[in-house]
């Protein structure tokens, strides 16, 4: 089992997830199998049930430990892009079953796209880091500061790149709040020429 503390913590990288010094992760489940069932159980909501039918193809390990802050859960990613996701085992109780569906499906996106954002190396891993690097820096130069950690308005969707790519595909409030954002981008660029 691999210790903590080889890993670095990725989501939201200081804010959202560090797991507890020193502890050891255990039962290993793998995303598919847990994606699968959220689907079946109807846990998710609407708008991501498409999403998480292309991600349940995808085998991500989920694990149960502890992360600090109180976080329901987080994504870890070693040196070689690897990631799992650790659901904090403390937290789950205080959660509805739906947050968690829809928490879990967010983390495993970040599993996901982290390594094709930091360390690209397929020609499809080039184009998401592409395109996404030019659409977040984009809209980098006109999105709110002050909205950045609100993640009721979907402002937190322009939180960093990592955030733009997970929430963007899971929250139709940060949805919406990009269209608003390069809505506003156009408008600004028309009014420059
Ligand atoms: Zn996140």
């Amino acid at each position: 089992m691999k210790r903590m503390d080889r890993y670095k913590s990725n989501d939201a990288s200081s804010r959202e997830s560090r797991l507890d010094k020193n502890q050891e992760l255990y039962h290993n489940v793998s995303s598919n199998v847990i994606i699968t069932h959220l689907i079946s159980a109807n846990l998710l909501s609407e708008d991501n049930i498409k999403l998480a039918k292309i991600i349940a193809r995808h085998n991500i390990p989920i694990m149960f430990g502890e992360l600090e802050n109180d976080k329901i859960a987080g994504t870890i990613t070693d040196q070689n892009g690897g990631s799992v996701v650790v659901i904090n085992s403390k937290e789950i109780s205080n959660v509805t079953n739906e947050f968690l569906a829809n928490r879990i499906l967010h983390e495993t996106i970040h599993a996901l796209t982290t390594k094709a954002l930091t360390n690209p190396q397929t020609k499809e891993e080039r184009n998401l880091s592409r395109s996404s690097k030019t659409l977040y820096s984009m809209l980098d130069k006109i999105a709110p500061k002050n909205e950045r950690a609100d993640i009721h308005s979907g402002g937190y969707v322009m939180e960093n790149e990592r955030e733009f790519a997970a929430v963007f595909a899971t929250d139709e409030y940060s949805r919406n709040y990009v269209y608003k954002l390069a809505r506003k981008y156009d408008y600004v660029a028309r009014k420059v020429k």
